[in-house]
């Protein structure tokens, strides 16, 4: 297939629908035969239900260190279903130097970058033959939904043979971040036992024990804003781990005993907060507050943390380019906490702003994505050539 401009390229992209519950296949199947030439290693990772799939590109013989570059980006995108879109969400529209749409900075934009500095390079044989070291394109699904296409990654061994440095170009308005917090979903249930309300003593409300639960947590929230780890400092506005009682539901008639009843929790994890050490402090309050029988604690979905090494090689060449000592924090969570937990050493570093993603009206600024090409050209020249 022929290069596009980047501006075509991008509304191509935007146009494949790829809202996080619909498949990201004809999206990866375009990019996979844009990319596609002799030299070019392609590989898909599908999900269980094979309705989506990670995709991953790599020129350049895999390295033993696992040198070389590899660009990162999540290819889901979050309903465009907000009152106030002037214009249809998947159409780009540009207007006075941004590009406007669905995903256009959260982050189809960065893929769109990414893509074509991937095929110009594999495109051009005197190039390629002068690498030094590959590289590689993963593009993700579902990381708008907890990072379910990376956690995929885990048991496939192909991504062992792209390069540690990553780059993931979240909206980060051309800021280096080496750290974000992660998340942990969890569920309690109580139960209890089923009754008309006129006969109390043939069952047991399972509401009663739950608000009991939810006291105990409140009280272990409070507790933890008071607490402080070695990552707080990189926080300011939250800098501890924040839990969130999130949704209740128990009952079905005034005049019926309820016999269950479930309560959400959500926690946010500073970098360096073990998931494993919050749930058992949660386990913990719950056996406080009503013993060890009638409840069961489900686990969700975990998004880890995110903290790269301030040596790592991708830390010191990006904060080279961009003149800063050191990347900085944001609140906001990737799928660089799993890919970290995986092997790569990530940054997120990226056009656009996270302020105006997940909004009607999502708008790139164009001279942020030639500043981000220019960046990620440089980087090219320090790990692949
Ligand atoms: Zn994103």
């Amino acid at each position: 297939m022929p290069l596009l401009t980047d501006e075509d390229l991008l509304a191509r992209l935007l146009a494949f629908d790829t809202t996080s519950h619909k498949s990201n296949l004809a999206l990866i199947d375009f990019v996979a035969s844009y990319v596609e030439r002799t030299g070019v290693v392609i590989e898909r990772s599908a999900s269980e239900d094979g309705v989506k799939a990670n995709l991953l590109c790599r020129v350049g013989s895999p390295r033993d260190d696992r040198s070389g570059l590899t660009l990162c980006g999540h290819t889901d995108v979050v309903p465009a279903l907000e009152e106030g879109w002037k214009s249809d969400p998947f159409t780009l529209r540009e207007s006075d130097g941004q590009w406007f749409g669905r995903g256009s900075c959260d982050m189809k934009g960065f893929i769109a970058l990414a893509i074509q500095r991937f095929a110009k390079l594999s495109a051009t044989t005197s190039l390629v033959e002068t690498l030094r070291a590959p590289l590689a394109l993963l593009l993700t699904y579902d990381e708008e939904v907890g990072s379910l296409g990376v956690q995929r990654l885990a048991s496939d061994p192909a991504h062992e043979q792209l390069p540690r440095s990553m780059i993931i170009g979240e909206p980060t308005e051309l800021r280096a971040i080496r750290m974000h917090k992660g998340h942990l979903r969890l569920q309690v249930e109580t139960e209890g036992k089923s009754a008309h309300s006129g006969y109390p003593d043939r069952g047991s409300s399972a509401i009663e024990p739950a608000a009991e639960i939810v006291c105990a947590l409140a009280k272990l929230r409070r507790q933890l804003v008071e607490e402080r780890v070695a990552s707080s400092p990189h926080f300011p506005r939250v800098p501890y781990t924040a839990m969130n009682i999130a949704t209740i539901r128990g009952g079905s008639a005034v005049n019926v005993i309820p016999d269950a009843c479930s309560i959400e929790l959500g926690v946010r994890l500073l970098p360096g907060v073990d998931a494993t050490e919050v749930t058992e402090r949660i386990r913990e309050a719950i056996c406080g507050a009503v013993g060890e029988s009638g409840w069961t604690l489900l686990h969700g979905n975990v998004s880890p943390p995110l903290e790269v090494a301030t040596d790592a090689p991708i830390h010191v060449g990006l904060c080279n380019h961009l003149g800063v000592d050191t990347a900085g924090s944001t609140d906001f969570s990737s799928d660089g906490g799993t890919l970290a937990n995986l092997g790569f050493d990530c940054l997120l570093y990226g056009p656009g702003s996270i302020e105006v993603a997940h909004r009607p009206n999502e708008f790139l600024p164009r001279s942020e994505f030639e500043r981000a090409g220019a960046v990620v050209d440089q980087l090219l020249q320090d790990f692949c050539f």
